[in-house]
């Protein structure tokens, strides 16, 4: 037998987490027989639970589930690493040696944290004082640092550099506050809210009532921040806003940090420059700019709108379709831009802001209004929404 000898699928799916099992699945569903899946991990993770773990509503637990379980029957799985792709040759190269040959490629291998970003950060997060829940790793730690802290100043920092799903970064802050409202410390915790963007959240109305609930808990929110340093030593940041620069200590931080493509995307021919290092696909149809039996979707492709698992309960129907209408001759379809950010005002309520790719909004029902904070739609995110993905998106129930 030989070792790593090449082999060939119908299609190869390069990452196998949101955007790559939902596509798997559904590829079959359509009657696609030959679907490969590259995916290191062994354990596969539903990311949104992260934001309810670090406001100390989920466990770790709640969001993990063996691989194995999620790569659909049928699928053929390789459990490393893709280094590279050839889209001249049509081969996917793995970490140990091996070349997969395909008939389509879609490329989905997410986004990651850019430490590089913000000199400092990475020190940081790595004291007791700062914590992330965008790593699995340091979820409960960002729970374990906002709960003991009962006096002092909490920083939280939103990036809008590809951070998946941004305005969940939210969710911690408001889950924090209301706990320090019910445990009495409220008034001695200085709550500090720096964004990126110019708003909270692409939605006016979702937009309105999330400053009004910041107002609520005496959250000082300042927009357009950009922090340029942490000095983890002295708990120190130098933030930049329009009005100038100034240095802001903290006694807790929580960030939500800029986020890049991975490195060999950005050294591949799948990228371009204006792309910035992710892969350049027509946003519409999903396919790549310039080759045909390229595909990407999820935090990687250009979709030229907010990247979150919402948004790829479109993607995943148009890519499938897309790779079936093209060999068929057929015209692809196209996807809007609908994309979809979950935010918690409360330990019980929260909303939800459903807009396009032009920031119109595209509310899923037209009544109740879901973009006012909800306990019905609290419910929903933290209770439903993850038996939804483990058994409906996970396994290609998307039209
Ligand atoms: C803290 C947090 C909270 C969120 N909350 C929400 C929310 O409430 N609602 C919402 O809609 N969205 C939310 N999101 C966003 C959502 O999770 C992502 O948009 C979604 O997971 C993107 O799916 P993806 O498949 O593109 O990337 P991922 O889910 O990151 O999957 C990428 C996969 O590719 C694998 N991979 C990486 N490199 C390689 C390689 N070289 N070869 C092979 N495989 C590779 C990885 O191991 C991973 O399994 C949240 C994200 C985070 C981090």
């Amino acid at each position: 037998m030989v070792m790593n000898a090449p082999r060939h699928h119908d299609v190869v799916i390069v990452g196998g987490g949101n955007a790559g099992i939902s596509l798997a699945a559904k590829l079959q569903r359509m009657g696609c027989r030959d679907v490969a899946v590259v995916e290191p991990k062994k354990t596969h993770h539903y990311r949104p639970l992260l934001s309810f773990v670090g406001g100390g509503m989920a466990t770790l637990d709640d969001l993990t589930r063996p691989q194995e379980r999620c790569i659909p029957d049928g699928a053929h799985w390789y459990a490393e690493e893709a280094t590279a792709i050839d889209p001249g040759r049509s081969v996917v190269t793995l970490a140990g040696g091996r070349e997969l040959h395909y008939n389509d490629v879609a490329v989905c291998p997410g986004s990651r944290i850019d430490w590089d970003a913000v000199t400092g950060a990475e020190e940081a997060v790595n004291t007791p004082t700062a914590a992330t829940n965008y790593l699995p790793d340091m979820a409960e730690k960002t729970w374990a640092m906002l709960s003991s802290l009962t006096s002092g100043r909490a920083v939280f920092v939103i990036s809008d550099r590809h951070v998946p799903c941004a305005p969940v970064g939210l969710k911690p802050l408001f889950m924090a506050a209301d706990h320090w409202r019910r445990t009495g410390v409220l008034g001695d915790v200085d709550i500090e809210l720096l964004v990126e963007a110019d708003r909270l959240v692409n939605h006016d109305e979702a937009d309105r009532e999330l400053r009004a609930a910041a107002d609520r808990y005496g959250v000082r929110v300042r927009t357009r921040a950009t922090v340029e340093a942490i000095f983890a030593v002295s708990r120190t940041m130098r933030v930049r806003t329009p009005e100038g620069t100034d240095d802001l200590t903290y006694d807790a931080l929580y960030l939500a940090p800029p986020h890049r493509a991975p490195d060999w995307i950005a050294d591949s021919d799948l990228s371009t420059e204006d792309s910035g290092a992710f892969v350049a696909v027509d946003p519409r149809t999903l396919r790549h700019e310039r080759f045909p039996r390229v595909w990407s979707l999820g935090d990687v492709a250009t979709v030229d709108t907010l990247p979150s698992g919402g948004a790829l309960r479109k993607q995943v129907p148009v890519v499938a379709h897309n790779i079936a209408a093209q060999r068929a001759g057929r015209n692809l379809r196209h996807y809007d831009g609908y994309s979809v950010a979950p935010v918690t005002t409360s330990r019980r309520e929260l909303l939800l802001a459903e807009f396009d790719r032009d920031g119109r909004p595209e509310p899923s029902v037209s009544t109740p209004d879901l973009a006012r904070p909800r306990r019905s739609t609290f419910l929903f995110d933290r209770y439903l929404e993850p038996q939804i993905y483990w058994h409906r998106l996970l396994k290609g129930n998307v039209s």
